[in-house]
């Protein structure tokens, strides 16, 4: 079936100021690994172009929209100032809305619908939550944990919301997935946001804190409404005094988070918060040119190998003698850790329970 531009969900007059001078080709950390130019951002835009004017949609047309990690970095290398991880984003939606798209997105997209969350997972969410007395029915600040931490992470989850706690926030009884993981795949996720919308209403909390950067800038940037997000990282520098930390000796760096750092210009906090704990050296690339680690977008569960030869790269940027790698991001982490041998990964949470204790 063929369709046309003024269909889509594309601002058309975004797309045709590209001028195809390939500059994107030389920052998207995909087509360096691929090498083909349906895996670069211009290839991209081409073949939505393309879909536009009628031609037949197949794999090869998902593959190269889907392995978009959406990180961001064509943006920042863009002499028009076009936006393409949106674009892709409209296409995906498109393309979804026609019911082209792979095994992996329907599963996805049936997982989070079903239960609430990336895994289809039936289990408690709030597992990690020691003591569920501690809930308040009225809290100034929420901690949104997100799926990845809910239940891939939930020591992580329990010591970020530990620290939180001592500022009197509370969590949502009944947090669902954020959206996010819909929003990048081409979903509509408005049955998630309107349900934590109403469980946000009903604790009256004036900041949402979260500690997964996949959150962080869909509360913020996907929402219908505007609420007062704030990533874990900002919040805890933001309290330092409060806090009592005892320095380490350790020697870390930080990995940026895409969706943290580029798309949403969280530089300085992490690192204030890192350097009054211990001390810190630079990534290679960093701030907003940081490699991304491959895992956003969608491209962790739909293109496992690409993402982990990406997340490979971004190891090569670590600097000489540090001990550990800091990022704070759930997916970041998930995805340095199962290709990092002889460095750890640690959440930027995990570093403040260390010199808390
Ligand atoms: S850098 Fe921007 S204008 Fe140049 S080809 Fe890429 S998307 Fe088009
Ligand atoms: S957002 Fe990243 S992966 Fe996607 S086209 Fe741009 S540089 Fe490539």
């Amino acid at each position: 079936m063929a369709f046309k531009l003024e269909y889509m969900n594309l601002d058309l007059k975004t797309i045709r100021k590209c001028i195809r001078c390939g500059n994107c080709r030389a920052v998207c950390p995909v087509f360096e690994e691929e090498g083909w130019e349906s895996a670069n951002t211009r290839g991209r835009i081409m073949i939505i172009k393309s879909l536009a004017n009628g031609y037949n949609r197949s794999t090869e047309v998902l593959k190269s929209l889907n392995t978009c990690t959406t990180c961001g970095l064509c943006i920042e290398n863009c002499p028009a100032g076009i936006n393409p991880p949106n674009i892709v984003e409209a296409a995906r939606r498109e393309l979804a809305s026609l019911g082209i798209m792979t095994e992996i997105q329907a599963e996805l997209h049936r997982n989070i619908l079903g239960a609430g969350n990336t895994f289809g997972d039936r289990l408690d969410r709030l597992a990690w939550l020691r003591d569920r007395r501690v809930l308040k029915k009225k809290a100034d600040y929420i901690y949104f944990a997100g799926c990845l931490a809910s239940f891939r992470y939930p020591e992580t989850s329990s010591k970020a919301f530990e620290i939180l706690s001592r500022f009197g926030a509370t969590v949502l009884r009944n947090e669902q997935c954020c959206g996010s993981p819909l929003i990048r795949t081409g979903f509509d996720a408005s049955p998630l946001i309107e349900h934590n919308l109403r469980e946000i209403d009903r604790i009256g909390a004036s900041v949402i804190v979260t500690g997964c950067a996949g959150c962080y800038t869909t509360l913020k940037n996907d929402y219908p409404r505007q609420i007062d997000v704030i990533s874990i990282s900002e919040f805890l520098a933001d309290h330092l005094q409060e806090m009592e930390l005892r320095r380490l000796n350790l020697q870390v760096t930080y990995h940026d988070p895409c969706h943290l750092g580029r798309m949403n210009k969280i530089y300085e906090k992490p690192r204030q918060l890192i350097e009054a704990i211990c001390s810190f050296k630079e990534m290679e690339t960093n701030r907003k040119d940081a490699r991304c680690c491959g895992g956003g977008g969608g491209v962790r569960a739909g293109y496992k190998d690409l993402s982990l030869r990406l997340a490979t790269r971004r190891l090569d940027d670590i600097p000489q003698g540090v001990d550990c790698i800091i990022t704070s991001c759930p997916l970041c982490l998930r995805n340095l850790s199962d290709v990092s041998n002889d460095k750890k990964v640690m959440d930027i949470v995990e570093l403040v329970a260390l010199s808390i204790e």
